[in-house]
């Protein structure tokens, strides 16, 4: 009997298995050929002050057009380079990419920061700070135009480790932001010890915004007193919008505002924003 359904639960499983691990496999060894054949580009999805409209910043996020599959979303293949040692090599990939399209546009603002998502398991790499202060330095850039976010997940999984680090690209002058924040059971001892500048409000809560707003509510609360920016994510609808500046939420991102676009229409839409500030114009 055991052994009959032993063998029908192998059958049932292995292909399915099989698939997952041809898939990682894929992955792994795909994104080498992703960077060196430029398979990979960034988008960079502008930031908006609520309150005077303008566009302070832009998150990059990364988009591979795999030769066969098409074009593949960060969230199917991000999680699986994060478990080799290739993140490593993308992360700088990330990194080089970001500067060189800060360069490329010398009349973008330098009060503009360009944000980079980075995992919490890279951040152990000391060269890599040292790859983006050179490279910094070689475009005449300042390290204050570049923002770091790390999700709350990734961060609290490896806190001991991870403080230490935090606190070196600090000081060196990067601003460092939660991503995805009130997804990740962050300890609140712990969030006061951390070298933080803001906390970007997960978008599962602006989706379901009237079941989350005391959840919206208990974070903005949160902080003020720990004197942190906060940026909500995911906004979508102009009531959203509304209840959000009203509720004294700083910052928002979110297809109504803009979603993300090329490097180039950047600085377009910083002007625009900037010329827009009359409140009667709706559109930021
Ligand atoms: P994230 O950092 O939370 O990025 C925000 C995601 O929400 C982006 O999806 C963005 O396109 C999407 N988004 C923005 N506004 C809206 C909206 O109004 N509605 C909806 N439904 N979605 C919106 P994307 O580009 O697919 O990225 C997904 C995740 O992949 C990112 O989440 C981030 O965790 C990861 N990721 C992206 N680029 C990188 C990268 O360069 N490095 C690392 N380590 N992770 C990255
Ligand atoms: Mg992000
Ligand atoms: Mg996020
Ligand atoms: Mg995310």
């Amino acid at each position: 009997e055991a052994k009959r359904s032993g063998r029908n639960r192998a059958r049932f499983f292995l292909p399915e298995m099989h698939h997952q691990v041809q898939e990682r496999v894929t992955i792994q060894q795909g994104i080498g050929a992703a960077i060196t054949e430029n398979q990979l580009f960034l988008e960079y999805q502008p930031i908006f002050d609520l309150n005077t409209r303008t566009m302070i910043g832009a998150e990059a996020l990364l988009r591979w057009k795999h030769p066969e599959k098409g074009k593949l979303e960060p969230d199917t293949f991000i999680p699986i380079v994060e478990e080799s040692d290739q993140i490593g090599n993308l992360t700088r990939w990330i990194i080089q990419q970001v500067c060189d399209d800060l360069h490329s546009q010398p009349v973008l603002s330098k009060a503009l920061k360009l944000t980079i998502n980075i995992s919490s398991v890279i951040l152990n790499q000391p060269e890599l700070a040292q790859q983006l202060n050179n490279t910094l330095r070689h475009i005449r850039r300042p390290h204050q135009q570049i923002c770091l976010e790390i999700t709350e997940t990734s961060l609290m999984k490896n806190l001991d480790n991870t403080l230490p680090l935090l606190k070196q690209w600090k000081e060196a002058g990067y601003s460092i932001w939660i991503d995805d924040f009130g997804t990740g059971y962050s300890s609140l001892s712990y969030l006061a010890r951390l070298p933080i500048d803001g906390v970007k409000i997960d978008r599962s809560f602006i989706n379901d915004f009237e079941n989350s707003k005391p959840v919206i509510e208990a974070i903005l609360a949160l902080a003020e007193t720990m004197q942190l920016l906060v940026v909500s994510e995911g906004i979508e609808e102009p009531t959203q919008q509304q209840a959000l500046t009203e509720m004294g939420c700083t910052f928002g991102q979110g297809y109504l505002l803009s979603g993300p676009v090329d490097f180039s229409r950047l600085n377009e839409i910083f002007t625009h924003a900037e010329n827009s500030k009359s409140p009667s114009n709706n559109k930021i």
